[in-house]
């Protein structure tokens, strides 16, 4: 559990730049020391004593958006809401998806809605030490109005008195974050907001009275969002519908987005392999781009980035975090802002930044060598040649 990485580029999260031959020390799974140069005299003896030479040091990555419960995959989703009555089953597999995300450097996770809440328990199990994962942050169940989308993994409530008793009895379950959905399409077509400022207002106060962070899912139309960001809501899960009027509201609140690129991106690329409809595609394809133009819009206007996939509550798949880095630097972030998205940006949103998200003394040593230079090129975050969490070896 002691150890020492030796001349290592350190890209530590933080923002500066990468510093080359760093000396790391970690004791008993936290940072304990950090220092430049050549080692004269280290005091600690009975450190395992890590060459550091040519491999970059980077914070544990982070992914913001995750639903355990599900695969992802064509049918994940659909698995997911089928056999929602079958615990064991759903808990196995979040078990499974835990350990996915984790051996690909995800150190920490928020999972943002499982059928009966059971990523808590998933988030409970790891923490106490039962089953290995990344350290999660969960909501529970997602909840919404009855009047939308009625996957059975969301909790519907249909009023106001409703919703205030489910956002309570997710607090008292043990919930690390409140979700709800703020969007809706009619059965016209036309996109509403669901909740309204009312309703979109109660579930902050609530939230944020227990100390929670609330997360509004919003994928369908403007005015949920706007009645979101104006709410108060510290994140907006995907940016799909953000006009420059909601943009500057967020800037303004010091609103997150955290725009999960990567659902839409991989429904395209499956699209032949599934054999997928003209609607489907067009439909994706619509997504993508509304979806990049309002990243865009989120980029320029300085909004705060934190990376989330959507693995598992759509088709892709966990461990998925780096495409999704990939992708932010496709429409516009750099290397050294995509890093920090799923690294000391993911860590503030969860709130969790005083353990993780950067390499810094005092900080749990969630910790990924590299070969490669992820400043260089982003993909070089999937050449781990080791990873710690919480300075045990994982890999
Ligand atoms: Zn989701």
């Amino acid at each position: 559990m002691n150890f020492l990485i030796r001349n290592v580029k350190l890209v530590d999260g933080t923002g500066a730049e990468s510093v080359p031959r760093v000396n790391v020390a970690v004791q008993e799974g936290v940072i304990s020391w950090i220092d430049q140069g050549p080692i004269q005299h280290f005091e600690y003896p009975h450190y395992e004593d890590i060459n550091g030479e040519d491999l970059t040091l980077v914070p544990g990555l982070i992914d913001c958006h995750e639903h355990f419960a599900g695969d992802g995959g064509q049918f994940g989703v659909s698995i997911m809401a089928d056999e929602s009555d079958d615990m064991a089953l759903i808990f196995s597999r979040a078990v499974s998806n835990a350990r996915r995300a984790l051996i690909a450097g995800q150190t920490s996770a928020r999972d943002v809605g499982s059928p009966h809440g059971i990523s808590i328990k998933l988030a409970k199990s790891i923490a106490a030490g039962a089953i290995e994962g990344p350290r999660i942050t969960a909501s529970g169940e997602w909840l919404q109005m009855s009047t939308t989308w009625g996957y059975s993994f969301v909790k519907t409530v249909d009023s106001k008195e409703a919703m205030e008793a489910a956002v309570k009895n997710q607090i008292s379950g043990g919930a690390g974050l409140i979700k709800v959905g703020a969007t809706g399409t009619k059965s016209d077509g036309t996109s509403y907001s669901t909740l309204g400022p009312d309703i979109c207002r109660l579930v902050v106060d609530l939230a944020h009275n227990a100390g929670l962070k609330a997360a509004a899912h919003c994928t369908d139309g403007i005015e949920g969002t706007w009645d979101a960001v104006n709410a108060g809501f510290d994140s907006i899960e995907h940016a799909v519908h953000i006009d420059d009027r909601t943009a500057h509201l967020m800037k303004k609140n010091g609103t997150y987005i955290v725009p999960t690129l990567s659902t839409w991106d991989y429904r395209i690329r499956a699209a032949n392999r599934w054999k997928s409809s003209r609607n489907e595609r067009d439909s994706s394809e619509e997504r993508k781009w509304t979806s990049i133009a309002s990243t865009k819009r989120c980029i320029k206007a300085g909004i705060k980035i934190a990376a989330g996939t959507d693995a598992g509550g759509s088709p892709v798949r966990h461990g998925s975090i780096v495409h999704e880095l990939e992708l932010l630097v496709e429409v516009g972030l750099t290397p050294m802002e995509a890093l920090q998205a799923s690294t000391k940006t993911a860590a503030e949103l969860i709130g969790n930044q005083n353990l993780v998200g950067t390499v810094e003394v005092g900080k749990q040593a969630d910790l990924l060598l590299l070969d490669g230079d992820p400043l260089e090129d982003i993909a070089s975050l999937r050449n781990i040649w080791a990873m710690f969490l919480g300075g045990r070896r994982i890999r």
